[in-house]
C-alpha cells in the first residue's frame, strides 16, 4: 500500500469518523446514554431484541410493518404511520425506550405495551376500523393487552400483567375534551386488562370483541 497523500489521509479519517459516529448514535444507544446503569444491556443484544418483537408482532397481528427508532428528544413518543395497505411504520421514541429499559426487566413488559398498542393501530387501519379518537386508542388498548396474555409464558404473566396495567394507566390523561384524549387512566388500565384476558379467542374475534369494548366504554 503506498503511503497516503495528506488529503487522503484526512478524507479517510472523516470518513471513519463519520462511520463511528454513526454505529454510537445506533446501535450504541443504550450503553451510552445509561453509564450509571451496574449491567446495561448490551446494544447488538438490544437491537436483536427489539427485532425478536418486531417479527413476533408482525405475525401476531398479520401485518407488513417495518419498526425502527428515532429521536424523541425531550418528548417521549411512540407513534403508528400507515399510508396504504402493506405499508405500515412503527417508530419507537430513543428517549421511551431508554425510560422504560432503565427499570430493568419489568420495563420490557411497558415495551412490550406501547410497541404493541402501536402494531394494534396498524392492524385497525388495514382493516378500515370505523373507530375515531378515544374510542380507536382504547381499541389499541385492548389489542396490545390482548398480545400480552396471549403471547407471555405462564410463569411471567402476572408479573407482566401487572407491569401492563400499572404502564396503561400511566398512558391516560384526563383532557377530555381534546380532540387528543386518549382515555382517562382508569379506563386504558381497564381495557388493556380486559384484552389481557381475553387470551382464548382468536385474533379475528378479539378485533372484534375490543372494538364493542371499547366503543361503549
Ligand atoms: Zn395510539
Amino acid at each position: 500500500m503506498k503511503p497516503l497523500k495528506n488529503h487522503q489521509a484526512i478524507f479517510l479519517a472523516l470518513l471513519l469518523l463519520t462511520v463511528t459516529i454513526h454505529l454510537a448514535s445506533g446501535q450504541d444507544l443504550y450503553r451510552r446514554r445509561s453509564g450509571n446503569i451496574a449491567a446495561p444491556v448490551s446494544a447488538p443484544h438490544l437491537q436483536n431484541w427489539l427485532n425478536a418483537q418486531e417479527h413476533s408482532m408482525e405475525d401476531f397481528f398479520e401485518v407488513d410493518v417495518s419498526f425502527s427508532t428515532f429521536d424523541d428528544g425531550q418528548n417521549p413518543n411512540a407513534y403508528a404511520l400507515w399510508t396504504e395497505p402493506g405499508d405500515g411504520k412503527v417508530v419507537f421514541g430513543e428517549s421511551l425506550l431508554l425510560h422504560y429499559l432503565i427499570e430493568g426487566e419489568s420495563g420490557k413488559w411497558s415495551i412490550l405495551s406501547v410497541m404493541a398498542h402501536e402494531y394494534g393501530h396498524i392492524l385497525q387501519r388495514e382493516r378500515g376500523i370505523e373507530l375515531e379518537g378515544r374510542a380507536l386508542e382504547l381499541h389499541a388498548d385492548f389489542l396490545a393487552g390482548y398480545y400480552l396474555g396471549k403471547m407471555l409464558p405462564g410463569s411471567l404473566r402476572e408479573q407482566a400483567r401487572s407491569v401492563m396495567a400499572a404502564s396503561f394507566f400511566d398512558f391516560g390523561d384526563y383532557w377530555r375534551s381534546s380532540p387528543g384524549h386518549h382515555g382517562t387512566p382508569q379506563e386504558r388500565m381497564l381495557v388493556a386488562l380486559e384484552g389481557f384476558s381475553r387470551s382464548n379467542m382468536c385474533l379475528e374475534e378479539a378485533f372484534d370483541f375490543g372494538a364493542d369494548f371499547a366503543r361503549y366504554r
